[in-house]
């Protein structure tokens, strides 16, 4: 979660700069970043960004078409320039926190379809450190029972602790697996499929637990 990389680019006020003081409010580009931008509903990572004369708090990090990652956030050191060679380091205790609630949503899906049927479908998500947000297709509200039953089997699920496989394949023999995939999201000919042995599998390029027991608890 840590990488070496020269600035591409510094947008201030939509504008391309050639450096930023301590202070200003910014937009980065690196040529090669760990960072997770913003997508599929997880929110991006925070972190800084460090260089030999100056020091940037990221506060948000964005992915553009073209798998163009950009660093949102303030200079609070120094001064950072265009061509600089920076540091970029992502906070991981928060990245950790996310993946826990991705992995979490991904296990909330499966039981949604055990419980309400098949015919629920992912509308939209929202997995930061702090929480998870699920929108999903149903005729009804979800009673207060379903509920207790929805909450009990996603910690029946995290109990057994199975080990997260993650493969890299073709779309079209993914989709044979039986994967669930968002009908909006626009997929490349190679997918990422994450896959709960046994349990649930979906096409996501976001981060995970190594294993469902990492998330400890969940709680409606
Ligand atoms: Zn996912």
């Amino acid at each position: 979660l840590q990488a070496s990389s020269p600035v591409l680019a510094l947008v201030k006020d939509g504008r391309r700069v050639r450096e930023a003081v301590a202070g200003t409010e910014i937009e980065l580009v690196a040529s090669q970043t760990p960072f997770y931008g913003a997508a599929g509903g997880q929110v991006g990572d925070r972190g800084v960004v460090e260089g030999a004369s100056g020091r940037m708090a990221v506060t948000d990090s964005l992915k553009l078409p073209g798998d163009l990652i950009v660093h949102v956030g303030k200079v609070e050191e120094g001064v950072l320039r265009a061509g600089d060679t920076v540091t970029l380091v992502v906070d991981e205790a928060l990245r950790a926190d996310t993946a826990l609630n991705h992995t979490a949503t991904h296990i909330l899906h499966a039981v949604l379809r055990q419980v309400l049927g098949d015919h629920v479908k992912q509308a939209g998500s929202m997995v930061a450190p702090e929480r998870l947000r699920f929108d999903f297709t149903h005729f009804t509200a979800v009673t207060p029972t379903e509920l207790r039953e929805i909450e009990r089997l996603v910690n029946d699920e995290i109990r057994r602790n199975r080990d997260l496989q993650v493969h890299v394949m073709g779309l079209e023999e993914a989709l044979k697996t039986g994967a669930m995939a968002l009908f909006e999201e626009k997929y490349g000919d190679t997918v990422r499929l994450v896959e709960i042995p046994g349990f649930s599998r979906e096409l996501c390029g976001g981060t995970h637990t190594h294993r469902t027991g990492d998330i400890g608890v969940f709680q409606i």
